[in-house]
């Protein structure tokens, strides 16, 4: 049976013209997981297909910079056919998958089939607007290297727009800049956000005095990184409130609109809202007729594997799967990393007649920045926050990123932007896509008004 596909295409028996002998590993995905997962089969006894919707790997955790003008897209994200390059027996295709065939043993990519033997799918996640779908044209969240350049089209167009308008509550308007949202992603927005509106344009402007924008970050929570310990989220709240961040804790948006966000009977105006609030798995469960938790996420057995089918794995942000105390483990790149190699072993060993020990993931603490000089860390009952914090920030997400060329392109960029406060990649680009969004907004609001008319 398909789940999820449309149609039903051609099968394919040969990837690329190359005749598949050994067993086929199909993996969908070149995320952390997927990536993970074909790097440690490469070289075993199995003919390996990577199937992405996009040519490159990218590193997400850094996507808030490239989205504030710090980093450019080139920066974090790698082609994956040149990461697996030197593994002869891993094939790369690029596709948009849109079902599996649980009966046939083949995935649906576009216009093929793909057989497979046994199938890793590691499509991560997505946003999610808590039932608010409609909300997403006007708060776009922080997910692919697209989302990130029209965050950074948007933030630098409220300052160009503002740098002109003439009404002052307009203006006003355009210089808030509400994240909502407080874990790690929506922190690093707000306190880069700051950075750049207090340093890198300070002097930039004419009519306008970038320092005078608003930051307001607003989490339903009563206090930031819930994930982290009290203390930690204390000073994660410290170093914002000392960037000038507005924060509104213990506040949930009620509504939102191209004009700003509502807080119970209270109004915030803002021409730019990032979501940072939540995420919700890819629709693999849905391709696999699975039962999924709330986020959407597969149900995996211990191993990984989807229940009743052992030789379907689901790995990363798109499984869900408890630790030893009965809690989801995190969406983070170390579970996907892990997830992926623990079962290109359990392939491997089962190739050799052998059986190995249910996944158990090693948690080697978290990490958060805020700002160009203030982190913290969590490692077990190890605790840092502060300068030192962001040192091992700063090394940790150089040595995690993929590619020399990459890790160079970094080093110096944050070498640069530390010395001079300033930000190179600040660049409008995609107006034409800016345009079209705006037009998107203003048939929302007409359809909205003949609405409530
Ligand atoms: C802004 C941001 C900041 C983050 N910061 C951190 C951090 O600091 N530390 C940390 O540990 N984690 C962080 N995370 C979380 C971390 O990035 C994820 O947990 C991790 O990427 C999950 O890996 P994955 O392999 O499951 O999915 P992903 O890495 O998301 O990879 C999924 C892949 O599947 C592909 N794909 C999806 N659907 C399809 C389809 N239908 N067909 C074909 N291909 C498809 C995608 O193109 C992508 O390449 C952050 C995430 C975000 C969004």
């Amino acid at each position: 049976m398909v789940h999820g596909a449309k149609d039903h295409p051609i099968s394919v028996k040969s990837i690329g013209g190359k005749t598949m002998n050994k067993p086929r590993v199909v993996i969908v995905g070149a995320g952390f997981g997927g990536l993970s997962a074909a790097k440690a089969i490469a070289g075993s006894a199995f003919d390996v297909t990577v199937i992405d919707r996009h040519n490159y790997h990218l590193f997400q955790p850094l996507l808030y910079q490239v989205a504030t003008a710090g980093l450019s897209p080139a920066d974090i994200a790698s082609p994956i056919r040149g990461i697996l390059a030197p593994h002869k027996n891993v094939n790369v295709v690029l596709g948009q998958v849109s079902g599996v065939d649980t009966q046939q043993h083949e995935v649906v990519a576009e216009a093929r089939r793909i057989p497979f033997d046994y199938l890793i799918l590691a499509t991560g996640a997505q946003h999610a607007y808590f039932g608010h779908g409609e909300w997403a044209p006007f708060a776009p969240g922080l997910k692919t290297i697209d989302d990130a350049t029209c965050i950074r089209r948007r933030i630098l167009l409220a300052f160009e727009k503002a740098e002109t308008e003439t009404d002052a509550a307009e203006r006003a308007r355009l210089l808030n800049f509400i994240i909502v949202g407080g874990g790690p992603t929506g922190v690093e927005m707000a306190g880069a956000i700051a950075e750049l509106a207090n340093r890198a344009l300070a002097k930039d402007f004419r009519s306008i005095d970038p320092r005078s924008a608003r930051i307001i970050l607003v989490e339903a929570a009563p206090r930031l990184l819930t994930s982290f310990e009290p203390s930690l989220s204390q000073a994660a709240k410290t170093s914002l409130e000392q960037l000038g961040v507005t924060l509104r804790l213990d506040t949930a948006v009620t509504a939102l609109d191209a004009e700003g966000v509502s807080v119970g009977t209270q109004r915030i105006e803002a021409r730019t809202v990032v979501w940072a609030a939540g995420v919700m798995a890819s629709p693999a469960g849905q391709w696999l007729g699975a039962d999924t938790d709330r986020a959407g996420r597969v149900k995996a057995a211990p191993d990984l594997s989807v229940p009743g089918h052992p030789d379907i794995f689901v790995i990363g942000d798109t499984a869900g799967l408890n630790d030893a105390n009965g809690n989801a483990l995190p969406g983070v790149a170390p579970v996907a990393k892990q997830q992926g190699q623990y079962v290109a072993a359990l392939l491997i060993a089962r190739q050799k007649g052998q059986t190995i020990a249910s996944f158990r993931y090693r948690d080697f603490g978290s990490l958060a920045t805020i700002g160009r000089k203030r982190a913290v860390i969590q490692m077990g009952r190890f605790k840092l926050k502060g300068f030192v914090a962001w040192l091992l920030w700063c090394v940790a997400h150089i040595y995690f990123l993929i590619g020399f060329r990459n890790r160079l392109a970094v080093a110096i960029n944050w070498l640069w932007n530390y010395a001079t406060f300033q930000r190179g990649t600040r660049l409008i680009t995609g107006m034409s896509g800016a345009r079209m969004e705006e037009l998107s907004m203003s048939a929302e609001k007409k359809a909205a008004s003949r609405g409530a008319g």
